[in-house]
């Protein structure tokens, strides 16, 4: 543990500070000074204070964990002498327990302390519970845990002073404060003068204070309320105009959001006053917002630390000399309440605003957001002790009636995003606009200090919200994470430390690929072990009786063949697909071929009467208008379950809005014209979309189509589809096919009557293939770096078309040092020929490098075309 402090301490990430002060004040809170070796670590960090950086260190503590609470219960029963007896017993349990394991005598060190407890206890002051009496008990919380630590510290050969923070910070009283406030929730004042710092100098260089207490005017014991021992340290800081303020707690630090929803969110390694204030204020619980001014004003940088990473970067919050435009931060608060008034007057109506803001007064509301329209007002009330009490929104309404019509919209939450230059990035976020497009948004404010962008939205999708607005900040460049000054690694790195990636077989095929390359790009390669990979998990589903390959995802020869060895049949979606698949595999065994058009011609279904097994209807048309196709055939029925999945809207394929398979609405009606031509429903099936996670859709799909099997009678088996996900992006799973066959098992014992089908497509191919193309240029513009390649939309469409996100990795450069987040494009005359933004790859990426873009074995080559009367790629085969 010494040698990682000392480490992190040689590479302090601070600027250097402008303050001829030796002070750096550190605080420590609850957990922190709880445990034995956490107080090791004190001692460390005010030796290194010290030695290293010639310093004078002034260590702020919190009370003991849970010591504070204990205390405020003797305060809420103190009508109760058997409690407070045992609550005494209790208090000094703790701290004689927690001497011991510092190896000290307690009686002897707390022996003045804990004489002061008891008496206080028993003082006649708690009958009328006095603020005076509350502030000197809640007081003893710090004094306890700062005395324990001067004592141990001092027994491990560290001189340290004990200082009584009364003495150094004073309450200053404010207007309209009411006496709890001037007694329990003081400010301090933090400009000091000459005298004071000239009276603080005469101090021992180590000192250990304590927080959350000062010295009220009368001379008495006051408490500073919320955010206590931070706005301590933060007073301190300000008033010894000190080098820095270092909060230590127990996370490393603020973040780009709630690391608790959303893992990906990035440590902010360095923020400016305004940001953190705005982020304290808008959500992050890391630091109170009231501890941030005094530091501000007095440019004292604020520095927010692990204890137990103690070799983390942390948090430095300080003045900025060139302050960076960007989002910093998303947070959201729940908890909001929105007032909309209509007026009912006439329009521009002098004194209206005024007279509705007057309601807000009288009934003691504090109004956070507004935004106003010709006859609207909407304003958001902060979540405060006053409106948890439902009356005060009641009366509040009935006195607004007078005046408007009014309508409360709760619950809410605000989310907001934080950082310099909103107004400079608006064009930048219209992915984050459409997003929130999809939800009900109740009101959006900009705030003039161009500092923070916010929406209402209805509470619950807020939480659902966040990884996802998260990661769009960051592909939309607002959210400038490569600058690794401000964005230091995810919480999801520092919480679960990088496991190795598997190994991917183009890696360990790189130097054939790179051959490959040098005879022409582009170029699609195939490995086809790993094609037999995925067939044989997949084909160790046993709840399955047939197993089909949907022909789309890529049609080459090799691919097929090989399949048809694993015992797949082929789903094919035109008749020149059942052609090819015919043409390629001329022995394939009878009942291995589906036909599943969309929108077919009468010819096509005609010439697939021919060769295909299996013909699927999705609609009443072909029956009624071409029976003699059908009559007295088995056919597959496709269903439209009425819902739609996906990884993009452009790949869902059920619900009103897709145009494949039949309503449900119209099941009965194809049954009776079925009937009538002699031809049987044999089969049912649905197919909702592609890029589906979570395993267990297909279980419930079989469910929803064996109910729909047990109406008509004459059916034998289900076809569920395909779609399973496949991971396009790095950090994202594998798809769970031991899931998958777990929950087709459990509805396969539910239904034994109906045989299970499904066809997958890219969950066999995708990981596969790769395309390989060759740089052509790399050039920056007004601060975008686009390197281009001879392959674009022409050779893979999927980014244009459904914004796919590829990996692309500099085959001819791996391992070298990352750049700054560059484009990479196409060749073709399209603004959407892109195919991948803001992405890294390294530094020294250069015209002729091949670049590799992975998972591209599905919907790649045969998508691919001749626009721009560009050649196609080639098509390669590795079988080894
Ligand atoms: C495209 C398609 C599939 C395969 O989808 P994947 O996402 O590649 O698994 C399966 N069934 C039908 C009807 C399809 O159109």
């Amino acid at each position: 543990m010494g040698n990682r402090i000392a480490s992190a301490l040689n590479s302090l990430s601070m600027p250097p500070s402008a303050s001829p002060s030796p002070w750096i004040v550190l605080k420590f809170g609850g957990t922190s000074v709880s445990q034995r070796h956490r107080w090791d670590t004190i001692g460390t960090l005010m030796r290194a204070r010290a030695a290293d950086e010639g310093g004078k260190v002034l260590v702020v503590v919190s009370a003991l964990s849970g010591v504070t609470n204990l205390l405020q219960s003797g305060i809420d029963r103190a009508d109760s002498p058997p409690y407070l007896a045992e609550l005494l017993a209790q208090l000094r349990a703790r701290h004689l327990d927690f001497a011991a394991e510092l190896g000290l005598d307690g009686e002897t060190v707390l022996a003045g302390r804990l004489a002061e407890l008891q008496h206080l206890l028993h003082d006649p002051r708690r009958d009328t519970r006095v603020f005076h009496w509350q502030a000197e008990l809640l007081a003893q919380g710090e004094l306890l845990s700062s005395t324990l630590g001067v004592a141990y510290l001092a027994s491990q050969g560290l001189p340290v002073a004990w200082l009584d923070a009364r003495d150094w910070l004073t309450a200053v009283p404010l207007p309209n404060q009411s006496a709890w406030a001037a007694r329990l929730s003081v400010s301090c004042d933090y400009a000091g003068d000459a005298a004071w710092r000239a009276r603080f100098e005469s101090n021992p260089p180590l000192l250990i204070t304590q927080g959350f207490i000062a010295r009220a005017a009368d001379g008495g014991t006051a408490i500073l309320g919320r955010g206590g021992s931070d706005t301590s340290a933060a007073y301190f800081g300000a008033l010894l105009r000190a080098r820095r303020v270092e909060i230590w707690t127990d996370v490393p630090g603020m973040f780009s959001a709630n690391p608790r929803a959303v893992p990906d969110a990035r440590l902010l390694s360095r923020l400016e006053y305004q940001e953190a204030q705005e982020i304290a204020t808008t959500g992050a619980k890391v630091l109170h917002p009231r501890c941030i001014h005094p530091c501000r004003d007095m440019n004292v940088p604020l520095w927010i630390r692990d204890t137990g990473r103690p070799d983390m970067p942390g948090t430095c919050i300080s003045r900025s000399a060139e302050p960076q435009t960007g989002v910093k931060a998303i947070s959201t608060r729940s908890g909001i309440v929105l007032v909309s008034m209509e007026s009912i007057g006439m329009w521009q109506q002098v004194g209206f605003l005024a007279d509705l803001f007057a309601c807000f007064k009288d009934h003691g509301l504090s109004v956070d957001m507004i935004s106003t329209s010709e006859t609207n007002v909407t304003v958001s009330l902060d979540p405060s002790d006053n409106l948890m009490n439902s009356n005060v929104l009641d009366a509040l309404c009935a006195d607004l009636a007078k005046v408007c019509r009014v309508k409360v919209i709760t619950p809410c939450s605000a989310v907001t995003l934080v950082g310099r230059g909103m107004r400079s990035m608006l064009d930048r976020l219209t992915e984050i606009w459409a997003e929130f497009g999809r939800e009900r948004v109740h009101m959006v404010s900009q705030s003039s200090n161009d500092l923070n962008l916010t929406f209402v939205v209805d509470e619950g999708v807020a939480h659902d919200l966040l990884p996802t607005l998260h990661a769009l900040l960051i592909e939309c460049g607002a959210m400038p994470v490569e600058q690794s000054a401000v964005f230091g690694p995810s919480w999801r790195a520092i919480a679960e430390p990088a496991v190795a990636e598997p190994v991917s077989w183009w890696q360990a095929a790189r130097e054939a690929l790179l051959q490959e390359a040098a005879a022409g790009t582009p170029a699609y390669v195939y490995h086809l072990p790993t094609l037999r990979r995925q067939a044989r998990a997949f084909a160790g589903i046993d709840a399955l009786e047939r197993r089909f390959y949907a022909v789309k995802a890529n049609a080459h020869p090799a691919v097929l063949t090989a399949l048809a060895e694993e015992g797949f049949g082929f789903e094919c979606v035109s008749l020149p697909e059942l052609q090819h698949v015919r043409r390629t595999l001329s022995d394939l065994p009878a009942g291995r071929l589906l036909f599943t058009p969309s929108f077919a011609s009468r010819a096509e279904y005609a010439g697939a009467c021919d060769s295909a097994d299996w013909l699927t209807l999705d609609s009443l048309y072909p029956l009624r208008h071409w029976p003699e196709l059908f009559a007295g055939r088995r056919l597959v029925l496709r269903i439209d379950p009425g819902y739609g999945l996906g990884h993009h809207a452009h790949v869902k394929t059920g619900g009103p809005e897709a145009k494949f398979g039949l309503a449900l609405d119209d099941v009965s009606a194809f049954v009776e014209a079925a009937r009538v031509i002699g031809a049987e429903i044999a089969v049912l099936h649905a197919h909702v979309g592609s890029g589906v996670q979570d395993a267990g859709h297909w279980a419930q799909l079989f469910a929803q189509l064996a109910h729909v099997a047990d109406g008509i009678g004459t059916v034998a088996a289900i076809n569920v589809g395909g779609g399973l996900a496949v991971p396009y992006r790095d950090g994202e799973a594998e798809f769970d096919i031991a899931a998958l066959a777990a929950a087709l098992a459990e509805a396969r014992r539910q239904w034994p009557q109906y045989a299970l089908w499904m066809e997958p497509g890219r969950y066999l191919t995708a990981q596969a293939g790769v395309l390989l193309a060759r740089v052509s240029q790399v050039v920056d513009k007004l601060g975008v770096r686009r390197i281009g390649l001879d392959a674009g939309m022409n050779a893979l469409m999927r980014p244009a078309l459904y914004q796919a996100k590829h990996r692309i990795v500099n085959l001819s450069r791996i391992g070298d040092a990352d750049g700054p987040r560059v484009d990479v494009v196409g060749p073709i005359c399209e603004s959407t020929d892109v195919l991948a933004r803001q992405v890294t790859l390294p530094a020294d990426t250069a015209e002729g490098d091949v670049l590799l873009i992975d998972t591209a074995g599905a919907y790649g080559f045969v998508m691919a075309n001749h626009y721009n009367l560009r050649d196609l790629p080639r098509e390669v085969i590795f079988d080894v």
